[in-house]
């Protein structure tokens, strides 16, 4: 299936009715703009790869030690995944058959953990993640969880408030790592306190590990005995996960994953994490994620100019939390509002949300989408007005409507990747 609008591909005449969903969503994709901060456009290799006959084959175990025959070319594509993720993150084992990043944080928590054992972790109201053990989810029910969060003034990370509760909790894990948190973190700081009371320190870097990788910001891979992290957000890879890992942690969190909450790994996506990881060793992702932070500075800078408050005032990274309390739109309506305009977010809670989870008072705005589109500061700033202008007036259909148009005028001079032919 191309990413291009209008390319008649097999799937056209094989199944019209699913095809003309696929078609959609190429539409969609191409005549918006992407901002949602976890999103990103995926190469031609990346999709060819995924898209694979690896997707056929039964390949349960690990190189050299499988439970079905014929694995010699999956073995040889996994070693490659597993090689190019030590590589580009200089880490001593990688696991490359996580299905997603929930469940490479499922691994963890099964390898490290047993039922009841207490967790330590960002909440999600603070900009945690689901999986890191909220009450819906499943780490939530099986273990004990605890939670740090952010201080009312700085909006940053209370260091001090988690170091209290690591003391009087005496966590067996602590996790750092969120989806909505655009400001750097202090590794060091979390293994100091790891160390001081006896737990392990887990990194989920799910959001940034695409910058981590093009070396745009510091690596938690140094002073964490583990990291997992997605590979489809800032890394740009295929849906999936991986966990990264000092050599003590590499046989338990190795049979966590499989046999203890996987079956057979998704072959064609270990192979398009390969074509991915080998595409981010390249100089020119290290261009690529500085630009994303580059990009999203300015979108940043560009929206306070508008009046708009960022939580913690700006960012480090590739997204920016927007508080939209000043104005009188909630975070639903904001984003639905954008929606109409083109202008493709999502609701966020912020720190300290008076609203419900699924209302909120906030948006999250992230530039790696668009960056592969090979949009830069001029973009951002044109971007950040229409959004501005959305969100004090988010009544206005005609306000949306021309807008929409604006956004397609620009969106017809980017192809979805930059650095590959429409
Ligand atoms: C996105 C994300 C995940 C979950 O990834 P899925 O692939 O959707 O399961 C886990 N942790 C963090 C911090 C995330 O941002």
């Amino acid at each position: 299936m191309s990413i291009t609008p209008g390319t008649p591909s097999l799937l056209d005449s094989a199944d019209p009715e699913a095809a003309r969903a696929v078609d959609e969503e190429v539409r969609r994709q191409h005549d918006t703009l992407e901002m949602i901060a976890s999103e990103n456009f995926a190469s031609r290799a990346v999709r060819e790869a995924a898209g694979s006959v690896f997707t056929n084959k039964y390949a349960e175990g690990y190189p050299g030690k499988r439970y079905y025959n014929g694995c010699e070319p999956s073995d040889k594509i996994e070693r490659l995944a597993i090689e190019r993720a030590k590589e580009l993150f200089g880490c001593a084992h990688a696991n490359v058959q996580a299905h997603s990043g929930s469940t490479a944080n499922q691994a963890v928590f099964f390898a490290v953990l047993k039922p009841g054992e207490t967790v330590l972790s960002l909440s999600l109201a603070h900009g945690g993640h689901l999986s890191h053990g909220h009450r819906v989810n499943m780490a939530g029910q099986y273990y004990r969880i605890v939670n740090y969060g952010l201080s009312k003034d700085s909006e940053l990370i209370d260091y001090d408030e988690m170091a209290r509760i690591a003391r009087e909790e005496k966590p067996r894990l602590i996790i750092t790592g969120g989806s909505a948190y655009p400001r750097l973190i202090d590794f060091a700081k979390f293994r100091e306190v790891a160390e001081e009371v006896g737990a392990v320190f887990l990194t989920d870097m799910a959001h940034f590990s695409g910058l981590v990788a093009g070396k745009a910001i510091p690596s938690p891979v140094p002073h964490s005995h583990i990291v997992s992290s997605t590979t489809h957000k800032t890394l740009r890879g295929p849906r999936s996960g991986i966990i990264l890992m000092d050599e003590e942690w590499a046989k338990p969190v190795d049979k966590a994953l499989f046999p203890g909450i996987q079956g057979g790994p998704h072959m064609h996506i270990v192979a398009a994490k390969a074509v991915a990881f080998g595409e981010a060793l390249r100089p020119s992702f290290a261009e690529y994620a500085k630009q994303v932070i580059r990009n999203a500075q300015v979108l940043g800078e560009a929206l306070v100019e508008q009046g708009l408050r960022l939580v913690s005032g700006g960012t480090d990274t590739h997204l920016v939390l927007v508080d939209l309390t000043r104005y009188d739109v909630t975070g639903k309506d904001a984003a639905n509002a954008l929606e109409e305009a083109g202008i493709t977010v999502n609701k966020n809670a912020i720190p300290f949300d008076t609203r419900k989870e699924w209302i909120t008072s906030g948006i999250r705005i992230g530039t790696p989408a668009l960056t592969s589109r090979g949009m830069k500061e001029d973009e951002m700033r044109t971007i950040a007005g229409w959004i501005a202008e959305v969100v004090k007036d988010p009544a206005s259909g005609e306000v949306q409507r021309r807008i929409r148009s604006q956004v397609e005028e620009m969106t017809a001079q980017y192809p979805l990747r930059a650095d590959e032919p429409a």
